[in-house]
């Protein structure tokens, strides 16, 4: 009796096995087809362009060609994971932003990466900072950033929230990627090498990619993984009052971006809006 009762054992463990890992590999698949992007085109935005140097009067690293670069080692990183790619340019042209935001909003499975470099007067200042505005873009913000902080020798400068065109304009995750300043010498340094140029690609495909699995508030499934990316620290700037937002901002508009905007009212958020560039 004993034996047979034994065997009998052994087959239910045995089929339970078998029906936890058929499970198991169809969860795993699941995740996997999601992640390798096969559903999701991610819009790349390289800043500035054309006319539109970026950067701040007298710069002498041209952040258009930083960013364009940074963008294109993105676009071949990404579509060899399986991404479908866009590009709001792919050459040295002026793109307006309406028609960045166009683009990114014509997909409606989209994700949108902004990619610029910083600027500031004082050539000390120095690090890589990653802005979203809508609630929904953080998981992407928190995951990019962590990864390209992470591989950068620049200070983490954390997640920022603020009304940039670009970010409050579209109506899928985006996010704007400040990946260090341009005209701080050893950032500058870094940047114009091409090795550094595809790191900050490589960094910005991992966010991309790891973009699901940000653990937070935010997210509904809580489980601490080996692989989970944890939420971000940010900062709202959305909330900063106007006179401390002046005395912290980096010179980095151009006359060319301040578009008739100023009839909307004076508020934090609309003014940060209407200048609806950072470079
Ligand atoms: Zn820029």
């Amino acid at each position: 009796m004993m034996p047979t009762n034994l065997y009998r054992l052994r087959l239910f463990y045995a089929s339970l096995l078998i029906a936890f890992l058929s499970t198991f590999s169809t969860t795993q698949a699941k995740r996997a087809s999601h992640d390798s992007g096969s559903a999701t085109t991610v819009v790349i935005d390289a800043g500035h362009g054309g006319y539109d140097r970026g950067g701040i009067p007298g710069q002498m690293v041209a952040e258009k060609e930083m960013t364009l670069d940074v963008a294109q080692r993105l676009k071949k990183t990404l579509a060899a994971s399986g991404y479908r790619v866009v590009m709001t340019r792919d050459s040295d042209v002026f793109v307006p932003l309406g028609t960045r935001v166009a683009i990114a909003n014509s997909y409606s499975n989209a994700i949108f990466v902004s990619i610029h470099f910083n600027s500031a007067k004082r050539s000390g200042a120095g690090g890589i900072e990653t802005y979203f505005f809508n609630r929904e873009s953080l998981p992407l913000a928190s995951a990019i950033h962590y990864f390209v902080a992470g591989g950068a020798p620049s200070s983490n400068r954390s997640v920022r929230r603020r009304g940039y065109y670009v970010l409050r304009k579209t109506t899928v995750p985006a996010v704007l990627v400040e990946c260090g300043f341009l005209t701080n010498p050893t950032e500058a340094a870094y940047a114009q090498t091409a090795s550094y140029r595809q790191k900050l690609a490589e960094e910005i495909a991992a966010g991309v990619r790891g973009r699901n699995s940000v653990g937070g508030a935010l997210t509904t499934t809580r489980v601490a993984t080996g692989e989970s990316i944890p939420l971000q620290p940010y900062i709202d700037q959305t909330k900063v009052a106007k006179s401390e937002r002046h005395k912290s901002k980096r010179s980095h508009k151009k006359s060319a971006r301040r578009k008739k905007k100023s009839s909307k009212p004076a508020g934090s958020e609309a003014e940060a809006a209407s200048k609806n560039q950072e470079g």
